[in-house]
């Protein structure tokens, strides 16, 4: 009998282990659930920046997504970085096509400073898939540059106009003293999420909520608690951050178990 966990992942690959598909695989695996996964673009990158990223072509992407969906379920879909306005079309089927929860973190730009592919193509991807999506999980700088509004309750509600259901803008890149997690709905009042802020700075956060949040999903959680856990999840991870390079530590998300 097939598992009713399993997590679509389209991601890129990130070599250092911090983001990208890796952090998927580890963050849904942390969770007890499966990720099936789909690459979308390769990066040259350490742990402090990006310097480069290739796409992966569309017609491989439609040839990935139409084998495994031709022999496994998909419970929930986690979408990362995307290499090129091409993958939009298949993207977009391959949401279609499942209807599952999905969460996007929609990346502009790395932590580093570099600019991801997806600044160029920010209409089509606000067309094609903002309205197919459960959940976004911008940070405050990407929510700020995908609507254009400098205020956060401002931008998390065009972010709801652009057609997602609900959108946790996160605020681990703020300045304010505890970090703020903004939770916006289509229907329903805002919410704010306090966590303590941890000091350091770290690579691959906010793919290890997306997809911890989208593993939580697959599992049948309903949102409010997925979203509460995962960001508790994802506090424990970052606790337990290791220097893997010289840059940012990269979030420690299989912990060993208690008392090992
Ligand atoms: N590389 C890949 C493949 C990513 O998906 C991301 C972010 O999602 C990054 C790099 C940048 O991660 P961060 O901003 O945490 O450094």
């Amino acid at each position: 009998m097939m598992s009713s966990n399993q997590v679509l992942c389209c991601s890129g690959h990130d070599p250092t282990g911090g983001a990208g598909i890796q952090a998927d695989v580890e963050a849904v695996a942390a969770r007890g659930a499966h990720a099936l996964t789909l690459v979308t673009a390769l990066t040259v990158q350490d742990t402090h920046n990006v310097q480069a990223s290739e796409s992966v072509p569309a017609h491989w992407l439609q040839r990935q997504v139409d084998c495994l969906l031709a022999d496994c379920t998909v419970d929930a879909i986690k979408i990362g970085l995307l290499g090129s306005a091409e993958q939009l079309p298949v993207i977009a089927n391959l949401l279609t096509r499942c209807r599952v929860p999905t969460v996007m973190d929609p990346i502009l730009r790395a932590g580093g400073g570099r600019d991801l592919p997806a600044s160029d193509f920010r209409d089509a991807v606000i067309r094609a898939l903002f309205p197919l999506c459960t959940l976004l999980t911008p940070n405050a700088a990407e929510a700020r540059r995908w609507t254009g509004e400098t205020d956060l309750d401002a931008a998390g509600r065009a972010l709801i106009a652009f057609g997602a259901e609900n959108v946790l803008i996160t605020g681990g890149d703020e300045q304010d003293c505890a970090v703020l997690n903004r939770w916006y709905r289509r229907e329903g009042p805002i919410r704010v999420f306090e966590m303590p802020r941890l000091s350091g700075s770290f690579h691959g956060a906010g793919c290890s909520l997306a997809a911890t949040i989208a593993a939580r999903l697959a599992l049948g959680e309903l949102m409010a608690a997925a979203l509460e856990q995962a960001q508790q999840d994802v506090h424990r991870m970052l606790q337990a951050a290791r220097a893997v390079g010289c840059g940012r530590a990269l979030p420690r998300r299989i912990l060993p178990p208690a008392g090992a």
